[in-house]
C-alpha cells in the first residue's frame, strides 16, 4: 500500500455532512452496496507486499511510501532472509540501511523510521510488534497508516487504511470531501460498518490499482459505476471538495473552471 501518514490524532466521532448531499443513512447503504460489488469483483484482492510476519509487513509498509510494491518486494526479498528479528534490524548501521533500501526512494527517512521502530520494538516490546493502535503509534517512525495496515492485516482488528487510492476513490464516490487522511478515515468510519473496515480498505486499494486509476479511470469497466456520482464525469469531481492551500489555483483559473470543482489527477505526494 502506497504512502505513509504521520498524523497520530484519533478520528473524531461525528461525521461531516455528505459532499453530495445524501443523508448519512443513504451514504451507509450506498457504501455497503459499493463494498459488496467490489468484494464480488475482486475475490482475489490481497495486500501486494510480500511478508511473512508483522515485523516484515511493518518494514515493507515503511518502504512502500512513494514506491511501487514490485520495487519494495524486490528490495525486501534478500533483506528478509538476512534480518529476521527486530534486534537484527536495529543493529544495521543507518548509512548501511540507507544503501540497502536506496531503490525505494526517500531512503534517509525510511532508514531512520525502520531503525527507530525496530529499536523500540526490541527494547520496549521484547522483540514482538505490538498489536494495538496506541502501542503501534508509540513506536518512533510509525504513523497512523502503517499502524492501521498492521492492525487490519495481521491482528484482525477493525482499522481503516487510508492510502492514496483510498483517498482518491473515497472522494470520487462522494463519501468524503477531505484531503487529510485522518479526516477521511473519520468520514468513512461513520458510514462503513466497523466489521468491514479492513476489507473495505483493501477493496478500495485494489480498485485503485486495477480500475479507478488516478488518471483516466476505467469507468466503463467499473463494478461500482452505478453507485458512483463521478461515473458520468469519468472520475472528475463536480462537487465541492477541500483543496490544500498549496494546490489552490489563481482566482482567474478557478473562475474559469467553475466553483468548487476539482479534477482528480495525480495523487498528492505524501511525505516519506
Ligand atoms: S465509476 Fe469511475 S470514478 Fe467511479 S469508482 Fe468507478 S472507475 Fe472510479
Amino acid at each position: 500500500m502506497a504512502g505513509t501518514t504521520t498524523n497520530k490524532r484519533a478520528p473524531a466521532k461525528k461525521p461531516a455532512p455528505s459532499p453530495i448531499g445524501e443523508t448519512p443513512d443513504d451514504a451507509r447503504k450506498r457504501a455497503l452496496r459499493v463494498f459488496r460489488a467490489l468484494t464480488k469483483a475482486y475475490p482475489d484482492a490481497h495486500v501486494p507486499l510480500n511478508y511473512r510476519n508483522a515485523l516484515e509487513l511493518l518494514v515493507a509498509t515503511i518502504l512502500s511510501a512513494q514506491c511501487t510494491d514490485a520495487r519494495v518486494n524486490e528490495v525486501t526479498a534478500p533483506l528478509f532472509v538476512k534480518y529476521r528479528k527486530a534486534s537484527d534490524w536495529k543493529r544495521i548501521p543507518v548509512p548501511k540501511l540507507e544503501k540497502m533500501i536506496h531503490p525505494t526512494g526517500f531512503f534517509r527517512n525510511k532508514a531512520r523510521a525502520i531503525h527507530e521502530a525496530t529499536e523500540d520494538i526490541d527494547t520496549r516490546f521484547g522483540g514482538s510488534v505490538p498489536g494495538t493502535m496506541e502501542e503501534l503509534l508509540s513506536l518512533r517512525g510509525i504513523g497512523r497508516k502503517s499502524a492501521s495496515v498492521l492492525l487490519a492485516t495481521i491482528y484482525e482488528t477493525p482499522a481503516i487504511v487510508v492510502d492514496t487510492h483510498f483517498s482518491r476513490i473515497s472522494r470520487r464516490l462522494g463519501f468524503t470531501a477531505e484531503i487529510d487522511p485522518t479526516k477521511i478515515e473519520f468520514d468513512l468510519a461513520g458510514i462503513v460498518p466497523r466489521k468491514h473496515w479492513a476489507d473495505f480498505s483493501l477493496m478500495l486499494n485494489w480498485h485503485g490499482r486495477v480500475t479507478c486509476y488516478a488518471r483516466k479511470p476505467d469507468c466503463d469497466a467499473c463494478a461500482v459505476r452505478k453507485h458512483c456520482p463521478a461515473f458520468e464525469s469519468r472520475g472528475e469531481i463536480t462537487w465541492k471538495v477541500k483543496i490544500p492551500a498549496a494546490k489552490r489555483r489563481p482566482a482567474k483559473a478557478k473562475a474559469a473552471a467553475g466553483p468548487g470543482t476539482r479534477r482528480e489527477g495525480r495523487p498528492k505526494r505524501e511525505k516519506a
